[in-house]
């Protein structure tokens, strides 16, 4: 039989991708499309989830050309931006309002009333989770509360995240969700296999309304024959943070991504021991194969890419975002800048949203260059402070692996490596969403017993190994704790 490949559905934030790896984990091709995003009103966002799905299925069907068509497939994985909510009709199988993303704030008021009656540690402690609008319950909630289509579907009513969407789309009427995506709606335990009674009843969403939860790799269903002109086995679903980090072949504790892009995301997996945060991170399923579940600490910097996107936009001292390695380098050190990045605020560990950024050490030296410098260099400070975090939580890290747009800067890798002290390094193929969705398609699909068997999917990687001066290292830290003591106190 000729060779078949897995082809991978990315339905990320503001584009969805179709992506075709052959079995040794070559990438062949791939499809992008556009999302619109639509914000109503300040601190609302909003997506189509019909446009979400024809996209979707317009790459899809692309790379079945390329392949040759369905029977050239093995398997489709699907990884999505994740808390992201969908509610739609069982009978129409058509949205019944629009999607709300997971950046909407909306739901701020009934999160501080959550909190003020006193419910943060009983969620924190099952879920894993802080209270915040982030999550997807209490977008659920609202939707139910102020759509009138959704209000009166009563048992025609299913909610989902966009994994359980596209699959109920590709399969023709499968509901379920994934342990991964289901870890960040609020309304799972942890270690819970179902959905939490007691946290639905208090977040007011009706059970009947939700998918059921299975694992992240299996053989959950097949595409409706008439779709991509054949039936294709559905055998992955995973978030798209927990799917980097399998992609990066963070699979055991010890190991821990980076994901920089607009933000950054670090993921750092703690086996099948529950992770409990006492230092503001964030418990979460990274994934579950067979019903057994690995789990994993999260940390999330809201400022990260657009850092760099803020110096060419808003500053205009920059031309584009590659430019900022060779101006790094132009100048010896930051001459006593620093730069806090708090344009929204500060997340974790610090939690801090009402924090505003600031750059210090200004003289009639500084120059350009090291302004830039000091924004590149708050990457790595704020890397650093998650890792202390991490290390406080019992999860210390021993490497870093990298991915994402803004891990192509070089300097910005070096700088991280000598800053944590630690190797960094980073994939040949920086696509590891995708990728660790192939490899969870290929072990559902059983073409490999094992996600450690799927690693070989893995591409080369580049390392950075540390190689600043301790004494440089020290002052840098010091700089750093005296600006964010300042910022944050604002
Ligand atoms: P997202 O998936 O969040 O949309 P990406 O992973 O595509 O983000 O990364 C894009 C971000 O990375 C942008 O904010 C951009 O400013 C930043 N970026 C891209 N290339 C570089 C570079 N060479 N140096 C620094 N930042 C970069």
């Amino acid at each position: 039989m000729s060779e078949r490949h897995l082809l991978v559905l990315d339905a990320g934030t503001t584009s969805t991708r179709a992506m075709l790896y052959a079995s040794d984990g070559a990438r062949i091709a791939m499809a992008q499309a556009d999302i619109t995003q639509f914000y109503p009103w300040p601190g609302w966002v909003e997506q189509d989830a019909a446009e979400i799905w024809d996209q979707t299925l317009d790459c899809a069907r692309q790379m079945v050309a390329q392949a040759g068509g369905a029977d050239r497939i093995a398997a489709i994985g699907i990884t999505n931006q994740r808390e992201t909510v969908v509610a739609w009709s069982r009978r129409t199988g058509a949205p019944l309002a629009r999607a709300i993303v997971w950046q909407d704030r909306r739901t701020a008021d009934v999160c501080d009333r959550l909190r003020e009656a006193g419910h943060e540690s009983l969620i924190q402690q099952r879920t894993g989770l802080i209270i915040d609008p982030y999550f997807s319950a209490t977008k659920m909630r609202w939707l139910i509360d102020h759509v009138p289509a959704v209000a009166e579907a009563g048992s025609d009513l299913a909610l989902g995240t966009v994994e359980s969407w596209l699959m109920w789309k590709l399969s023709g009427g499968l509901h379920v969700s994934d342990a991964s995506n289901a870890s960040r709606t609020q309304l799972m335990a942890l270690d819970g296999a179902a959905w939490d009674g007691a946290l639905c009843a208090l977040f007011g969403v009706p059970l009947p309304a939700l998918p059921e939860i299975v694992d992240n790799a299996g053989r959950f269903g097949a595409t409706l024959p008439d779709l991509m002109g054949g039936a294709i086995a559905l055998c992955c679903l995973a978030g798209d943070q927990q799917a980097a980090t399998i992609g990066q072949g963070c699979l055991a504790p010890g190991a821990v991504k980076a994901t920089l892009g607009t933000g950054a995301f670090i993921l750092a997996p703690t086996g099948d021991a529950l992770p409990r945060s006492t230092h503001r991170l964030l418990g979460t399923v990274l994934c579950q194969i067979g019903g057994q579940r690995h789990y994993a600490l999260e940390g999330s910097v809201f400022v990260a890419g657009s850092l760099i996107q803020w110096l060419r936009d808003r500053l205009s001292l920059i031309a584009t975002a590659v430019d900022t390695d060779a101006i790094a380098r132009s100048v010896p050190d930051n001459g006593g800048v620093f730069l806090l990045p708090a344009l929204s605020g500060l997340g974790a560990p610090h939690w801090r949203p009402e924090a505003t950024g600031r750059i210090t050490g200004l003289t009639h030296g500084t120059g350009r260059a090291h302004i830039v410098r000091a924004a590149l260099e708050s990457i790595a400070h704020q890397v650093h402070d998650l890792a202390i975090a991490f290390a406080a939580d019992g999860a210390s890290w021993h490497g870093l692996r990298i991915d994402g747009g803004m891990s192509a800067n070089d300097w910005i890798a070096q700088d991280m490596a000598d800053m944590l002290d630690l190797p960094v390094e980073r994939p040949a193929d920086v696509e590891t969403t995708a990728r660790g969705a192939a490899m969870l398609a290929g072990v559902g699909a059983g073409l490999f017993p094992t996600l450690e068997a799927a690693t070989i999917l893995a591409p080369g990687r580049v390392r950075f190994d540390p190689m600043m001066s301790p004494a440089i290292r020290t002052q840098r830290l010091a700089g750093w704790r005296a600006l964010l003591g300042a910022g944050a106190a604002t």
